[in-house]
């Protein structure tokens, strides 16, 4: 079944920035515990790029539509969130090219954003990363709940919450080294906005 077409892509890219928008303070509050508290402003400012994007072109794809959204990413949010999103869509889109999009290619796509993520953050399972949120996204597409979106939800918000205890070891966060534990980490509370946008833009 074709889950995404290049209508809900566009959608998926509003419902983001909706939420980056509604959790700017948020993302700022845990960005400014751990980092230099400029995450909130850098996703909504970002995503607010994209929708002015994609909202004035026509596109023939899917891929398009992703790829779009991350050159925009990677170019117009500073810091090391802009980049590491960009490659991750933009890995999306590579995978998704030439095809409609259904449950099975979503998965290998996820997949090779986790890769792209890893190439370009150099970040590992547990290193207190948005990589945390996407790992689990991927594995729970293996796995065989894969259509249960609010299940998936459940298992990115058990995440965000084991970054909590961990300590950091990539980006500004591993500065603090041990005083990086107890707050979580707001690459992570981002990523859970983009995949929450992706359930509701699925389930619609
Ligand atoms: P900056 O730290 O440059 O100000 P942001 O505040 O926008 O950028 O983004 C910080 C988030 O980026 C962190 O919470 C973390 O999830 C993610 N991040 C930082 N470095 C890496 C990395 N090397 N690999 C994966 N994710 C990273
Ligand atoms: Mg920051
Ligand atoms: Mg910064």
């Amino acid at each position: 079944m074709m889950i995404l077409t290049v209508e809900k892509t566009k959608q998926w890219m509003k419902e983001i920035h909706k939420r980056m928008e509604t959790n700017k303070e948020q993302l700022t509050a845990l960005d400014q515990a751990i980092g230099d508290g400029d995450h909130g402003i850098n996703m909504a400012r970002g995503f607010g790029e994209v929708v002015a994007k994609i909202d004035g072109t026509e596109y023939d794809s899917v891929a398009d539509v992703l790829k779009s959204a991350a050159m925009t990413l990677t170019a117009k949010v500073g810091g090391a969130s802009g980049p590491l999103y960009g490659t991750a869509f933009l890995k999306m889109a590579t995978a998704l090219q030439g095809q409609e999009v259904n449950q099975q290619n979503l998965k290998a796509a996820t997949d090779q954003a986790l890769e792209g993520i890893k190439m370009r953050g150099n970040a590992e399972f547990g290193e207190k990363t948005l990589y945390d949120v996407w790992y689990q996204v991927a594995e729970f597409l293996g796995s065989e709940k894969v259509e249960d979106w609010q299940e998936m939800l459940e298992v990115c918000q058990a995440t965000i919450e084991d970054t909590r205890e961990l300590k950091a070891t990539k980006g500004r966060a591993s500065y603090l080294n041990e005083r990086s534990r107890g707050h979580v980490d707001p690459g992570s509370m981002s990523s859970f906005y983009i995949f929450e946008a992706l359930a509701t833009v699925i389930e619609m």
